[in-house]
């Protein structure tokens, strides 16, 4: 009987540890996601004419904050009006909030016409799977060509020491993708993928 009681105890004892253990693993990818938009103040970005990288970020940066948001998860961001911060600056808010990640939002424009598509960079090995996330849940929502997930060393992904990962969202120099990139619609299912590619993250 003193036996059985005891198995019984070491029963409820495993099934409590569980419980508490348990959800506490599941949930400790990350404790925060800092959001970066790309550029800002004097610094405009990529532009066209009065179209400026900074601003566009700035809007997806704050979808995506508000969609984490419904999604239960806590978020911060390195910028939320349109003002310049170093790159430094940027990852450090980052590495100062234990177990957080950082990603950093871009779009891109380049000098020739044509490229479309999106593209996810990273600097650390254990941020790969982070911006792997982000990449494949972008580019199998917007339709638009995989770029991939590459290796950068662009410094504000380089001076983070928390998993880090820069999404270009788009080009905004190639005229089919930027009529796209002018809808909002377009930068709200941007945001939600990128939202959507960090809970598949957390999920790893
Ligand atoms: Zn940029």
């Amino acid at each position: 009987m003193i036996r059985l009681i005891r198995s019984r105890w070491l029963l409820w004892c495993l099934l409590l540890a569980s419980w508490v253990v348990v959800p506490a693993a599941m949930a400790g990818k990350f404790t925060r996601v800092v959001i970066d938009p790309g550029h800002g103040g004097y610094d405009n970005g990529g532009m066209i004419g009065v179209l400026y990288e900074k601003h566009l970020a700035l809007d997806v940066s704050f979808r995506l904050k508000e969609y984490l948001a419904k999604k239960g998860v806590k978020s911060v961001m390195t910028r939320s009006r349109d003002n310049f911060l170093p790159l430094e600056d940027r990852s450090a808010i980052a590495n100062k909030i234990k177990g957080s990640i950082f990603v950093s939002i871009h779009f891109n424009w380049v000098s020739y016409g044509g490229p479309s598509g999106t593209e996810t960079f990273y600097f650390s090995p254990t941020s790969a799977p982070l911006a792997t996330a982000v990449q494949t849940s972008i580019a199998t929502a917007l339709g638009t060509p995989n770029r991939g997930v590459k290796f950068a060393r662009y410094k504000v992904i380089r001076s983070a020491t928390v998993p880090a990962a820069l999404v270009e969202g788009g080009f905004i120099s190639t005229a089919k993708e930027r009529s796209k990139i002018l809808d909002p619609r377009y930068r709200q299912r941007l945001a939600e993928a990128i939202g959507n590619g960090i809970l598949q993250y957390r999920r790893q």
